[in-house]
């Protein structure tokens, strides 16, 4: 292991780049006030209600639309305007992320018990110490190239702060499409040590290319409101959706979609980020074609043509002598979107987090007479006992870890899984998949609560 400057510590510290739900943001008026949290989104449920309920009521009643729908949509946009970007891809409101420019050490009490709740940051600080795990956060839905400058500033800031020239980086969720990136433009720098990416969505997300292109089973809309409001909420919603006409549930549910494309995928360059690149040439075409795009579309497609090619980037990062891991879920079909076929952890699909492993869908097998494709490796047997993933055609094949049906949130409870990234920041005990039999390229999700 690389020591450090001046510290002496012999570890590295680790800085976390987190996933979409896992920041703050607050909107400030001209004055640079805080007016109110802009992320998580912060709805008034009753002033929304109240809103809706006069035109709900007329429309359950006449089992006919009767302007209910008008209404729900600019009760929607309304609601999700903190989130919205303007073409250019800058932010419409006045945002400002909360952030840490500290290490966990400096956080006060609050902020711990934030980030704590977002990431069992413990886990990693109990190895490292407190005053060598950094969090990260950022705008979700704001310029990504911005961010990756926010976060090269950040790594600085970290190694002026701990005394080491290098850091360790772990991209959670979301946070996967920021490295990847980072890394394309800055991995020269040579103060990354690892980066070890936790259900990582490197090559994004189908949910998201899914809700774009609607590619979204309206017939399944039960799954669809409880995976979105649990089953308490999204069970009395769906009782009443029965009382109505399909044909009405199935134009609301597009009224939502269509909000919240327009409001908060459309121009958002971090949302065009977690396109899969296979989707994304399509998609970018369909919508951003328009010359008030122009200038997002070009930020846009610089993120794409990382994503487009996982080898290269991967071959960019060990030649400045960086490491790459991931550890992923698998098995699990993806929030109820239409492409079943896709093997998950439930938001990530399991090709993104593993860039490019070859997987049978949810619940399946790879095809008869599969052969391993050795596109990676061929140097090992890299197929999953349950014959479901073929680990050598992605582009870590020796470095990248699954653990079967374990959804998104479940990284954050999986023992070994917490164990192993933990190992892997604080030192070089584990270096692939065949350093422990504790951590074998293949697991089953074991959930420690
Ligand atoms: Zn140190
Ligand atoms: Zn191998």
């Amino acid at each position: 292991m690389s020591t450090s400057k001046s510290c002496g510590c012999g570890f590295i510290p680790t800085v976390i780049v987190p996933g979409i739900g896992q920041s703050k943001t607050v909107q400030l008026d001209e004055k640079g006030n805080v007016i109110k949290t802009s992320w998580p989104l912060d709805i008034d449920m009753k002033l929304l209600k109240k809103k809706l309920i006069p035109s709900a009521v007329r429309m359950l009643l006449f089992r006919h639309d009767l302007g209910f729908s008008k209404k729900l949509k600019s009760v929607l946009c309304e609601a999700l305007d903190p989130l919205k970007c303007n073409s250019d891809g800058s932010q419409k409101n006045n945002i400002k992320v909360v952030s840490y420019n500290y290490s966990m050490a400096e956080c006060s009490a609050e902020e711990k018990r934030f980030i704590r709740k977002m990431v069992p940051f413990e886990r990693f600080a109990d190895l490292v110490g407190d005053d060598h795990v950094f969090y990260f956060s950022f705008n979700p839905f704001g310029r990504a190239y911005e961010t990756i400058e926010l976060l090269h500033d950040y790594i600085a800031m970290v190694k002026e702060k701990t005394g080491h020239d290098k850091v360790n980086i772990i991209p959670i969720s979301l946070g996967g499409t920021i490295v990847t990136s980072y890394l394309d433009k800055y991995a020269s720098d040579g103060d990354i040590h690892r980066v070890v990416g936790i259900v990582s969505a490197f090559d994004g997300s189908t949910v998201f290319s899914d809700i774009l292109s609607k590619n979204i089973d309206l017939d399944n809309y039960e799954e669809l409101f409880v995976n979105l409001l649990g089953k308490g909420d999204g069970g009395k919603l769906t009782a009443m959706l029965k009382k109505i006409p399909k044909k009405l549930v199935k134009l609301y549910i597009n009224i939502i979609l269509d909000s919240f494309i327009e409001t908060v995928l459309l121009n958002s360059p971090m949302m065009w980020g977690i396109l899969p690149a296979e989707q994304y040439q399509e998609l970018s075409r369909r919508f951003l074609s328009g010359k008030q795009h122009e200038k997002l579309l070009k930020r846009t497609d610089e993120a794409w043509r990382v994503r487009s090619d996982f080898p290269a980037l991967v071959k960019k990062a060990r030649d400045h002598g960086i490491e790459m891991f991931s550890l992923c879920g698998y098995n699990i079909r993806l929030f109820a979107v239409a492409s079943d076929h896709v093997t998950s952890d439930m938001i990530v699909d399991t090709k993104s987090a593993s860039m490019g492993a070859f997987c049978a869908p949810p619940g399946g097998t790879l095809p008869d007479g599969y052969v391993q494709q050795n596109t990676f490796c061929s140097a090992h047997d890299h197929i999953s006992p349950d014959n479901a993933v073929d680990a050598s055609a992605g582009a870590l094949p020796d470095t990248t870890w699954f653990y079967k049906n374990m959804d998104h949130e479940g990284c954050a409870v999986c023992d070994n899984l917490l164990t192993l990234a933990g190992l892997l920041i604080s030192g070089d005990e584990i270096t692939d998949v065949f350093s422990s039999p504790d951590y074998p390229q293949f697991n089953d999700f074991v959930c420690k609560s």
